[in-house]
């Protein structure tokens, strides 16, 4: 699977030339060599998806579900049996570590698993006899045309938390990579193509904001899925309520977890240096606040110091390394400015991560792991989303007092605690405000089938993706009240 360096958008079935003025490097960030060169696809060129989408929509809809999920088996055997190029593809574009990546589209077949149980998933219900001779069922049909927009963080994992799912219940799809990584996105259309879905009902437009807005104003576009950082989730949902669309949209966050005494600290080291360290720090569920109450301060710290001093940082593709980089250099610039901003507001960088030199590859984006000690639990560094490899410390002394600090916190992506006790952990995960809840887990994703469940300012919206949420999401009920009796016979 070769890749042209000016990469295609795929509408209608077919790879075309994008139109656009604008195009951006899609950069190699350990390497900074430059991989491909994406359009920024204009809002005609996204207009021209929509239509396509719309006119493929009239049979895709009519295909027995049964039928349309046979593309997805498909699609399962070509995503495992390409697992490696497409793990390759996103460490070369994202930087991720091949583990990491491999990772990644093992959750992505996961979901594409889940979508294959749609004609069961998709079952509406029904009442014989709600009144003498009068039947009342619901029915679940399609919405229409739906869009997709994806972060860059995880790219061949996130399109797949609704696509599958859209497509199933009988939906046709425009999605957007982020155009910081496209690559990956382009591989798995070309998988798709494979499997002979029909032309319009899957297409792929790259670009940025202008095809955001494109689809966001688009009468023909009835529902948004959308997964980035908080201020655009809100300026997409606001929108596309605005136009009357359907919206689920998946916002930033700021993941606490919580290390009582009673934590086995070994354990509990290892899970959280992958949760805060893994990906960089770039994922929406990293660890990014460690609280730790009463004793287990000393040990923790001292414990997480080793491991983030420990970590092997370097290209993702070479052998044992346990971290990449982070995706840009103004993300890198962001990262160590925040980092400074901690220390003046009085943290100390028990483990400073800046600026470090990785042999061989010096122009990369690298952050190291940093820890920050003492940090203010109202300061900017404990409140803002840094996604990167920068865990903050804070010391309370009991676990009401740590639950109290999450519960103030903006985002509810995730929260963790580590313990060994049933009772606090159930108090935890009765009180704590965050979708998804770790116990003595480190990154609590959920599996494709249970719902992405970020709260507050990590979701706007009302259901999520994947599971039974991307079905309810993707589908209308409808209810039908059914009078039928031979008016010749009195029964
Ligand atoms: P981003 O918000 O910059 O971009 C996301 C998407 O929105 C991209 O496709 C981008 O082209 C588009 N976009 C950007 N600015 C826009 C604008 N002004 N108008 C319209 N569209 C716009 O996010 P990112 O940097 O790619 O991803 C990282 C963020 O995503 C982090 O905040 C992370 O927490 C979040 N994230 C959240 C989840 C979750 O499940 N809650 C999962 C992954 C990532």
């Amino acid at each position: 699977m070769e890749l042209s360096t000016v990469l295609q958008n795929y509408i209608n079935g077919q790879w075309c030339t994008s139109h656009a003025i604008d195009f951006l490097q899609v950069i190699n960030p350990a390497t900074v060599e430059c991989l491909a060169k994406v359009p920024l696809s204009s809002a005609i060129e996204t207009e021209q998806a929509i239509q396509a989408a719309d006119q493929a929509f009239v049979n895709w809809r009519k295909t027995p579900a049964g039928d349309r999920i046979q593309f997805l088996f498909k699609l399962k055997i070509l995503l495992e049996e390409n697992l490696d190029n497409l793990a390759e593809t996103i460490t070369l574009e994202c930087g991720k570590t091949f583990a990491e990546s491999k990772a990644e589209i093992r959750r992505a077949i996961e979901n594409v698993e889940v979508a294959c149980g749609i004609p069961t998933l998709m079952q509406g219900y029904n009442s014989e006899d709600i009144a003498r001779g009068i039947d009342e069922f619901m029915i679940r049909q399609p919405l229409g045309v739906v869009g997709i927009i994806c972060p860059f963080n995880f790219p061949g994992m996130i399109p797949f938390w609704f696509m599958p799912y859209a497509i199933a219940c009988g939906n046709t799809c425009i999605i957007k990579p982020s155009e910081k990584v496209p690559l990956t996105l382009q591989k798995v259309m070309h998988l798709i193509e494979q499997t002979g879905l029909p032309p319009g009902v899957l297409n792929l437009v790259n670009g940025a904001k202008e095809v955001v807005d494109a689809l966001l104003e688009h009468p023909k576009v009835r529902a948004i899925s959308f997964v980035g950082s908080t201020p655009v989730a809100k300026y997409v949902y606001s929108r596309a309520a605005a136009n009357g669309k359907r919206a689920q949209c998946q916002g930033g966050a700021k993941n606490p977890v919580i290390v009582l005494p009673d934590a086995d600290i070994e354990t509990t080291t290892r899970i959280m240096a992958d949760s805060a360290f893994g990906c960089a720090g770039q994922r929406c569920l990293a660890a990014s606040v460690a609280i730790t109450v009463g004793s287990a301060q000393k040990t923790f710290t001292e414990a997480i110091a080793e491991a983030a001093q420990s970590r092997q940082v370097g290209y993702g593709l070479d052998k044992g390394m346990q971290m990449g980089p982070v995706i840009t250099s103004a993300s890198k610039a962001r990262i160590q400015d925040l980092i400074q901003k901690g220390v003046e507001e009085g943290a100390k960088a028990l483990v400073d991560g800046r600026n470090p030199k990785i042999a061989g590859y010096e122009a990369g984006f690298f952050v190291r792991p940093t820890i920050l000690q003492n940090v203010d639990p109202a300061g900017k560094i404990a409140t803002t989303e840094i996604f990167g490899p920068v865990l903050s410390l804070i010391h309370l002394e009991t676990i009401e007092d740590a639950i109290a600090l999450i519960n103030r916190g903006q985002y509810g992506n995730m929260a963790c605690l580590f313990t060994s006790s049933g009772a606090a952990a159930r108090k935890f995960r009765y009180e704590a405000e965050a979708g998804n809840i770790g116990i003595n887990i480190g990154v609590a994703a959920p599996m494709a089938f249970f719902p992405f469940s970020g709260w507050k300012d990590s979701f706007f919206g009302d259901l999520h993706g994947q599971g039974h949420h991307a079905v309810e999401f993707f589908t209308q009920t409808k209810v039908v009240v059914e009078r039928w009796q031979d008016w010749s016979r009195q029964f």
